[in-house]
This record gives C-alpha cells, structure tokens and sequence, in this order.
C-alpha cells in the first residue's frame, strides 16, 4: 500500500506513522469504493456510484488495514463496498418502525424503562446493511440544547430507569459533553444504567482514550457498552487494547452482530466470532436477523439457516458464549426471538 494516499492525501504509511488521535481517522477516511478499490487492488467494476450516492461509502484506514489485498470476497470489504445489488426496489426506508416510536426529537421509546437517544447521526463508518441508512437524522436534537430537552424529559418519566446512547455512533459526541451528560444523569435518581451502543472502538481504536473513560465514569451507575462486530477479523490487537481498557475502565463489554448473506452466515464464522469475543471478555449478546432496510436485501439470511447456525454454536461453546438469535419487528414489546 506504501505508495498510496488516503482520502486527504497522506501517504499511507505515514498515515499510520503519525499515531494520530481519532478526528485524525476521521478525516482520513476513505470516502469512495474505487478508492478502497485502488488500496486493496481489486477490480473497480464492483462498485455502483449510484448507490454510493445513495449512502455514502466511508472507512477509516484503520478498518481497511484489516482487509485482505486482492480479496473482493473479505468480509471486512464486504461490509463496506456499494455495489449495484443495492438498487433494486424492495425494502423498507422505516424498516423497524423508529419513527412512530418517536417520543420526542431524538428520543425513542419502545421498550419499557429504556429511553435510546440519538445522540449523533453521524458513524465512523458506513455499513451497507444499516436499518438506519435512511434515518431522518436531521430532525433529532442538536446540540447542548438537544441533550438538555432530554434531561428534562429523562427526569419527568420515572419508569424509565435505562438510557441507551445510539444513533448514528454515540461516540462521534465530543468527549466533554459525554462527560457532562453522564454527571447530569446522576441528578435523575431513577436512572440506574447507561448503555452505550456504538461501533468506533472497533473500527478506530484509538477512540477508547483516557478523557472519553474519565467522562463514561463520572456516571455513577452500571455502565454497559454494547459493541458491534460481525466478524473476527475485526478485532486486531489494538481492538483488543482498546477492549481491554473499556474494561479497566469497569464497563462491562456485550456484542450485537448482524448475520450477513457471504460474510458471516456459517457455523464457523460465527464460531470464530465468539470465540474471539469471549477470550477478550466480551459476551455475545445479541444476533440479529437483517431489518429489511431498502438497499440491503441481498444480504439477507433465511430464518431456517439462521436457526442451524445457531444450534451449531450451541453444540459446542459454553451457553454465554452463545448470542440470542432475535429480529426486530415493529409493535412488539421486545425484540422477538427467531
Ligand atoms: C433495540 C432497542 C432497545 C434495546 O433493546 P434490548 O432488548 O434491551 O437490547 C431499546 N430501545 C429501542 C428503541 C430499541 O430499538
Ligand atoms: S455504525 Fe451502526 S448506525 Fe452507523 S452505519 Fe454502521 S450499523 Fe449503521
């Protein structure tokens, strides 16, 4: 890759030489798949501008450092590519009902005693399966405003004693406002747990800094950050550095994976997953079925296979090391078991 640039005309290798913090990531990211292409010497006739236009493509460098050259099939790679299976027409912009579950700009409620904020619409990376990749994210709460209003209504509610951080990737937030947030929830008595639902330690590692876990600690309840992997070859060792320090840090570490046509639908990819995931003390938590979001049906894995899979892992991990098979369907009080 040395004689390549990133997406803001660094040389690779000195992209990562530098070392840098994880805005620096940001920035370098790559923002085309004839881009990823050209690093990754594969074939540019894979990718479809139009459904790039659609949602845009976006990848760290440190995420595409785990990918295989040459490999159009990797399954990092996978993740990550528009192709012109995204155009076809089925599918839903609204795939889970977020919308008429809406309580107020930002925050919805669809569970009892759990209020999820979208804290920021924006991700360190694009994932092509995304049930949000049409989200109206410019309706939700902006700003110091924004978290404000939620406070309010946080603190108005007692049956709520759960706020889940979403978006978007809550971590894309500036670490003072985490900061502040997880003091002001300490005002609200009935708020007992924060959880954090986020992708960026795995894709930029170097997001798990010191000021973003002294501003997780300042919340005084049971912190829980729910990662989102969906292969092994995700976690490298300084995903495992960063895993480690989030549990230094006290917070305790689940996992939610989509399960994805040709990247992680087998016994063995899943067992791999969750073995990883377990020797790196990070229980499996959730499997998810594919929501049928618009753009990413080719994906989709039949429920009978799903179910195989699953009894696979049963067979032969411990039972925590074993992620409930669940999908989403709009109206039901919980997400529903496969
Ligand atoms: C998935 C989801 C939750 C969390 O559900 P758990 O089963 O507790 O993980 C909470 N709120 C909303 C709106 C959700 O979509
Ligand atoms: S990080 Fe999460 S919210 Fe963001 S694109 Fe990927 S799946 Fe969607």
């Amino acid at each position: 890759m040395s004689t390549i640039l990133t997406a803001n005309n660094q040389p690779v290798e000195a992209y990562f030489q530098a070392d840098g913090t994880w805005q620096h990531a940001l920035k370098h990211a790559i923002r085309s798949g004839r881009h990823l292409c050209e690093l990754l010497q594969i074939d540019p006739r894979i990718v479809s501008s139009d459904a790039e236009s659609d949602f845009a493509v976006f990848v760290p460098m440190d995420f595409v450092q785990r990918m295989t050259l040459g490999d159009e099939n990797d399954p990092l790679f996978r993740q990550v590519i528009a192709g012109s299976e995204e155009l076809r027409s089925e599918g839903s912009l609204d795939p889970v009902g977020d919308l008429q579950s809406l309580r107020h700009p930002g925050y919805l409620q669809k569970y009892r005693r759990r209020a999820l904020l979208i804290a920021s619409g924006a991700c360190a990376i694009h994932c092509r399966y995304c049930f949000r990749r049409h989200f109206p994210y410019e309706n939700s709460a902006k700003g110091r405003q924004g978290w404000t209003g939620w406070l309010h209504h946080l603190r108005q509610d007692s049956t709520i004693d759960e706020v889940i951080l979403s978006g978007g990737d809550p971590l894309m937030v500036a670490d003072e406002t985490l900061q502040w947030f997880s003091e002001q929830l300490n005002s609200i008595p009935h708020i007992k747990r924060l959880r954090i639902h986020t992708r960026l330690p795995v894709v930029i590692p170097q997001r798990v800094c010191t000021t973003l876990l002294d501003g997780l600690n300042r919340f005084a309840g049971a912190t829980y950050l729910v990662l989102h992997i969906n292969h092994a070859n995700e976690i490298d060792a300084r995903v495992q550095h960063a895993l480690r320090d989030l549990r230094m840090a006290g917070i305790t570490l689940l996992n939610q994976a989509v399960l994805l046509r040709g990247i992680n639908d087998s016994v063995s990819h899943q067992m791999e997953l969750c073995l990883r995931l377990i020797d790196n003390q990070v229980l499996p938590y959730y499997l998810h079925q594919l929501d049928p979001v618009k753009g990413a049906l080719h994906f989709e894995v039949e429920d009978q296979r799903a179910r195989q899979i699953v009894s696979g892992l049963t067979a032969q991990l411990p039972g925590y090391a074993v992620p409930k098979l669940v999908r989403e369907n709009p109206g039901e009080p919980s997400k529903s078991p496969v």
